[in-house]
């Protein structure tokens, strides 16, 4: 039963049942399901949501070529030789096609194709309703419940959706490639707080350790990792093409897992995701509510603030006390 008292279909009970058993194909059902956002469809997810918790949720974010679908490839094989199963978001706000699979399509592949341990998905903002921040983490759900040891979160840039996006995450890895040189400061500016990890990218190339000192200088600059968290943040160099660094990266990652449930920071931080998530779905639902099912109130709130006979402020709240009559 839902939390509504209705069942599920027969239909939605074998699905939730194959996600739950990890089948791959009801994995990408349910993802769909979770897209088209519709009754049924959110009673399904709220069932399938009492079977999560138990997956690690690691972000991974940087500017566009600094090597993240290079090394969630790497990231994902280094797993599988770990014994660890993972499933993979990759979330691209600023691309302009439609559902377009723009950056899960350029994970590095190779050795991954037709393992049942690893599952890609990748969304793209006009594939979505709603919020990108809020449907990534449904997709994170699904792959949690189907029992992913691992879910990475890939997007592109630091932009307040790619923050966003990476406030679900347990483990935030900011990848920097060599040679941004003083682009550096600024870059890094928005996600420094972000990071649990520093992971520099293209650790092959003579300037890597230039990008990871000057990385490590402004964090000794900015300690002030996340909150009140005891936790350095490392810088770590890594290169996908050789190899190095992958080892050591998949390790860290672990220990910063290890960091947060022995500290008790993970409760604290399963908490902070859970106010953000419920927060940034209420702005999803009436918004939603607000534009599609009652376009007319709005135009109307519009013409009255035009009019000067109320204010953008007072509007919204005479909106939201029609909503709550409604
Ligand atoms: P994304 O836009 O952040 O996903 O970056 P990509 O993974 O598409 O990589 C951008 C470019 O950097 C590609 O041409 C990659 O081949 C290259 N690249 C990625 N990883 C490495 C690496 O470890 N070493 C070198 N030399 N090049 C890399």
């Amino acid at each position: 039963m839902t939390e509504s008292g209705a069942p599920l279909s027969p239909a939605d009970k074998t699905l939730l049942e194959e996600v739950l058993a990890g089948k791959t194909r009801a994995v990408a059902r349910m993802m769909s399901r979770a897209e088209a956002g519709g009754e049924e469809d959110r009673r399904l997810l709220a069932e399938l949501y009492r079977h999560t918790g138990r997956a690690h949720m690691v972000g991974l974010t940087g500017v566009p070529g600094s090597g993240k679908s290079t090394l969630a490839g790497a990231i994902a094989r280094a797993c599988r030789r770990k014994g660890l199963t993972i499933g993979i978001v990759a979330v691209d706000p600023s691309s302009p096609y439609s559902g377009g699979a723009i950056l899960g399509d350029r994970i590095r592949m190779t050795g991954l194709t037709g393992d049942d341990g690893v599952f890609i998905r990748s969304m793209a903002t006009g594939g979505v309703l709603g919020g990108l921040a809020r449907a990534s983490q449904d997709m994170m759900d699904i792959l949690d419940a189907a029992g992913f040891d691992v879910v990475l979160v890939e997007t592109v840039g630091v932009g307040q959706d790619e923050v966003d996006i990476m406030r679900a995450a347990h483990t935030v890895i900011v990848l920097s490639a060599p040679g941004l040189g003083d682009d550096i400061q600024a870059i890094k500016a928005g996600v420094l707080e972000i990071a649990d990890i520093h992971a520099v990218s293209k650790g092959d190339r003579a300037d890597a350790g230039q990008t990871a000192a000057q990385l490590k200088s402004m964090l000794n600059l900015n300690r002030t990792a996340k909150g009140n968290s005891t936790w350095r943040v490392p810088v770590l160099v890594t290169s996908a093409t050789t190899g190095d660094g992958i080892e050591q990266l998949i390790t860290v990652i672990g220990e910063h897992k290890d960091h947060l449930e022995q500290s008790g920071e993970m409760a604290e931080r399963r908490k902070q995701i859970l106010k953000f998530r419920i927060v940034k779905n209420m702005e999803d639902i009436i918004s939603t509510r607000v534009v599609s099912e009652h376009p007319g109130m709005l135009t109307t709130m519009i013409g009255r603030v035009l009019d000067r006979k109320t204010d953008p402020h007072g509007a919204a709240l005479d909106l939201l006390d029609a909503l709550a009559k409604d």
